[in-house]
C-alpha cells in the first residue's frame, strides 16, 4: 500500500522561476512547521512586497503567516527559529496573492478568506474591478450553485467596497492575472513579477477558463512563493503518471503501463487522488481501496501464518536481533508529552522537536533512566 502523499510542488514553468528570492510555498510551509528536512532553509524576508502565486488554502496560509501578530505566533506551536525570523521581518508591507481566474473560481474556502479579512495586523484588499463578477461567471454560478463559490463571490464583492483601516500590512488578493516572468535586479535577486491580465472564456464544459489578454503589468516583489498545487515524487519501480503527478490506479489498485492492475499493490491518499481535499476526504476515499483489497483477497486461500506473526513482541525481538533502530508508538507518546511539557514551560502550545537526532537522543535518555 503506497500512502506517500504528494510532497513536492508544481512549477510555473516561466523564466526567472529559480531566481534567488523565488521559493516553493511547500518548502516555506514545511520550514515554519518545523519539518526536520526543511528547518535549515533560509528565507530572505527583508523585503516590502511579497508575491504569492496561487489562490488556494496554501496561499492563504502563507499570507496569514506573513501578516500574523508576532505575539500570537509566539504562543503557537511554531518553532522558535521561524518565530524569530518572522518577528525580524519588519519591512514587509504588502502580500500580493495572485489568482489567474476570478473570485467565483477561487480555490480558497469561505472560512479562510473571512479569517484573512479579520486579521489584527493586515487589511485585506481587493481591486473593485477584479472583484465584480463578469457575465460568464454569474451565469456559471447560477447553473452550478456551488455553495463555496457563491459565498466566496459574495464576500469578495462586498469586502471590495470596505475602506482599508490603515493596518501595518496589506494582503492584496488579485484576480485574473498570471505571472509570465520573474525579473532580477542588478544584484541578481528577484525584484519584479511581470503579470499578464486574463479574460475569462467558456471552456469545453462551459466553465470559465482564463486566457491571456496581451495586456501586462509590473508588480514589485522581492520575494515570491509559488503555491499552485502539489505533486507526487515518483518511487523507483512504481508506476507514476508524470502528467497528473499521481500513481495510476483504478479504485486504489495500482495499474501498469498497459492499464492492468499490479497484483498486491494499492494506493491511498494524495498519491492516489492527487493533492486535493482534507484528511477527512482522504479517509472517506480510502474505503474504496480497502474494498478493492477485500474483493481481491475474498477467494484467496488463507496463507499459513508464520509463527512470528502470532506474537507482536517477536517483531521487536527480530528487529533487535537484526540491529534495526526503531521507535514504537509508546515512544511517539513520550515525544508528544515532552513537546507539550516544553511548550507549557514557555507559554507555547507546544515546543516541537525539529531534529530527528534530538528525538532519538531524548528517547534513548528516557529509556536509560
Ligand atoms: C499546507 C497544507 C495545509 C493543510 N491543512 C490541512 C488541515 O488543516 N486539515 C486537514 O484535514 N487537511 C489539511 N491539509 C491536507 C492534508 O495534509 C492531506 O489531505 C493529507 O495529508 C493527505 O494524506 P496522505 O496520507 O495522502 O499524505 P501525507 O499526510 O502527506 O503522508 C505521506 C507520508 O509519506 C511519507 N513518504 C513520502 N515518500 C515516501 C517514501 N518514498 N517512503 C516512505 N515514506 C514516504 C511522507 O514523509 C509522509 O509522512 C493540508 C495540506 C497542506 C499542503
Amino acid at each position: 500500500m503506497y500512502a506517500v502523499g504528494a510532497e513536492t510542488d508544481r512549477r510555473l514553468e516561466i523564466p526567472g522561476e529559480d531566481l534567488p528570492g523565488s521559493y516553493s510555498a511547500a518548502e516555506f510551509v514545511f520550514w515554519y512547521n518545523g519539518h526536520p528536512d526543511y528547518r535549515h532553509l533560509k528565507f530572505d524576508l527583508n523585503v516590502e512586497d511579497v508575491a504569492v502565486v496561487g489562490i488556494g488554502n496554501v496561499a492563504m496560509d502563507v499570507a496569514r503567516i506573513l501578516t500574523q501578530d508576532p505575539e500570537e505566533l509566539a504562543a503557537s506551536d511554531m518553532p522558535d527559529y521561524a518565530i524569530e525570523a518572522l518577528r525580524a521581518a519588519t519591512r514587509i508591507r504588502r502580500i500580493h496573492v495572485l489568482g489567474r481566474r476570478g473570485p467565483a473560481q477561487a480555490a480558497f474556502s469561505p472560512k479562510e478568506i473571512k479569517e484573512l479579512g479579520a486579521l489584527k495586523y493586515a487589511d485585506l484588499v481587493f481591486e473593485p474591478h477584479e472583484a465584480a463578477l463578469d457575465e460568464l461567471s454569474r451565469a456559471w454560478l447560477e447553473k452550478e450553485k456551488d455553495p463555496n463559490a457563491l459565498k466566496n463571490a459574495e464576500y469578495v464583492e462586498k469586502h471590495s467596497r470596505v475602506k482599508p483601516a490603515g493596518k501595518p500590512r496589506e494582503i492584496r488578493v488579485r484576480f485574473l492575472v498570471s505571472p509570465t516572468e520573474f525579473k532580477a535586479g542588478p544584484d541578481g535577486r528577484l525584484t519584479q513579477v511581470l503579470l499578464e491580465r486574463n479574460e475569462l472564456q467558456a471552456g469545453k464544459d462551459g466553465s470559465p477558463r482564463p486566457r491571456g489578454s496581451g495586456r501586462f503589468e509590473k508588480l514589485p516583489a522581492g520575494l515570491a512563493f509559488r503555491a499552485v498545487g502539489y505533486r507526487g515524487i515518483p518511487i523507483p519501480g512504481v508506476p507514476f503518471d508524470e502528467r497528473s503527478g499521481r500513481i495510476p490506479n483504478r479504485e486504489g489498485r495500482v495499474l501498469d503501463e498497459a492499464g492492468n492492475p499490479r497484483p498486491g499493490e494499492y494506493v491511498v491518499g494524495w498519491a492516489k487522488r492527487g493533492p486535493s481535499g482534507l484528511i477527512g476526504t482522504n479517509k472517506l476515499d480510502s474505503a474504496a481501496t480497502v474494498n478493492a483489497i477485500l474483493e481481491d483477497f475474498a477467494g484467496a486461500a488463507p496463507r499459513p501464518r508464520p509463527p512470528v506473526q502470532a506474537d507482536p513482541a517477536a517483531v521487536e525481538a527480530l528487529l533487535r536481533e537484526r540491529g534495526v533502530r526503531f521507535v514504537t508508538f509508546d515512544d511517539w507518546h513520550a515525544l508528544d508529552a515532552e513537546e507539550l511539557r516544553r511548550g507549557a514551560a514557555k507559554g507555547k502550545l507546544r515546543e516541537k522537536f525539529t531534529d530527528i537526532g534530538a528525538m532519538l537522543m531524548f528517547l534513548e535518555e528516557k529509556r536509560g533512566r
